[in-house]
């Protein structure tokens, strides 16, 4: 497990992080959201030990991570900055990493390289930033870590390659109950990956939620009532309703919960026309974060 603790990181007098704590189990993907500046990039790389804490403490496995060897060669962290040393290419650095890390696999180096269409003998420095991501993500995932840590991974790649690397992560962390923290400034980027998510927001942890809320907590019914039969939003005391709004005889219910129970309660109003919708990710989403205090419409450009 990773456990992030009461974590505070100054940057001399700045504190860019302040008292943080989250759990990753086995096997989840979790995302961390937050604006430009937010601290993202501060808590991954405090949890990679790259930076040392100036409070609280991470743990993977109970162990920590700052100038530990051992627990370093059983992660891998992806910087949103990657940098390679002129000349190199993915088959030195494959060599290079085989050195480090125990667990590292050149049979999945190859099967991997060759489903993204990368060169592995070609200079590191003549692929584009996207392909760069993804060789880095190559490497990484080939050094087999138990706890991989991604920050904006996703920023400049198509939306192919996008969805390739979805699937690896997802499936990586499943099969292997390994933990993943993956960052972004867009939500969009990570509703379809994560099992549970973190907002980073003025130095904190603004609001942390299961992403199972996005699949089975709320859903939206579309009806309609003969005329005379009008209904106001007291005929809809009997179901969780969280918003109301009418168009004419068209009624828009949000509503939270059994999504079956609901339905059949608004069926016994007999209408003459009902349909259900899911709820898009920023429907949801503005239903969970009512009443933090954030402006969230950034984070769904
Ligand atoms: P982005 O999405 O733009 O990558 P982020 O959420 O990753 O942003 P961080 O890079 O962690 O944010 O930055 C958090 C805060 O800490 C920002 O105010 C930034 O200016 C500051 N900061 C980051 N690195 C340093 C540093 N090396 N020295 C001083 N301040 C820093």
């Amino acid at each position: 497990m990773i456990e992030v603790k009461n974590l505070t990181k100054r940057y001399g007098k700045f504190t860019a992080l302040d008292g943080i704590s989250l759990k990753v189990e086995p096997g989840q993907v979790y995302g961390l959201i937050g604006y430009n500046g937010a601290g993202k990039t501060t808590l991954l790389k405090t949890a990679a030990g790259v930076y040392r804490s100036n409070g609280g403490h991470i743990l993977f496995d109970g162990e920590h991570i700052f100038d530990n060897a051992k627990m370093k060669a059983q992660l891998f962290y992806v910087p949103d900055d990657i940098y390679f040393t002129p000349y190199s290419s993915m088959n030195k650095m494959a060599d290079f990493y085989n050195g480090y890390y125990a667990n590292f696999s050149f049979d999945t180096f190859r099967s991997l390289t060759s489903v993204f269409g990368l060169d592995p003998a070609k200079p590191l420095n003549g692929f584009s930033k996207g392909m760069q991501r993804q060789a880095e993500l190559v490497l990484g995932m080939a050094t087999n870590p138990r706890f991989l840590l991604l920050d904006e991974s996703f920023d400049g790649l198509d939306p192919q390659k996008r969805q390739m690397i979805k699937n690896l992560v997802i499936e990586y962390a499943k099969e292997r109950g390994a933990h993943v923290i993956i960052s972004s400034h867009n939500l969009h980027d990570l509703g379809d990956m994560c099992d549970r998510f973190g907002l980073i927001n003025g130095k904190k942890l603004a609001l942390e939620h299961d992403m199972s809320v996005f699949d089975n907590d709320y859903v939206k019914f579309r009806m309609a009532f003969a005329e005379g039969d009008e209904k106001t939003e007291a005929d809809f005391s009997d179901v969780e309703l969280r918003k109301f709004s009418a168009d004419g005889r068209l009624i828009t219910v949000t509503v939270r919960g059994d999504a079956d129970e609901a339905m059949a309660k608004i069926k016994e109003k007999a209408p003459v026309y009902l349909e259900k919708f899911p709820l898009s990710i920023e429907e949801i989403f503005m239903e969970e974060v009512e009443g933090v205090d954030y402006d969230f419409t950034e984070i769904f450009r």
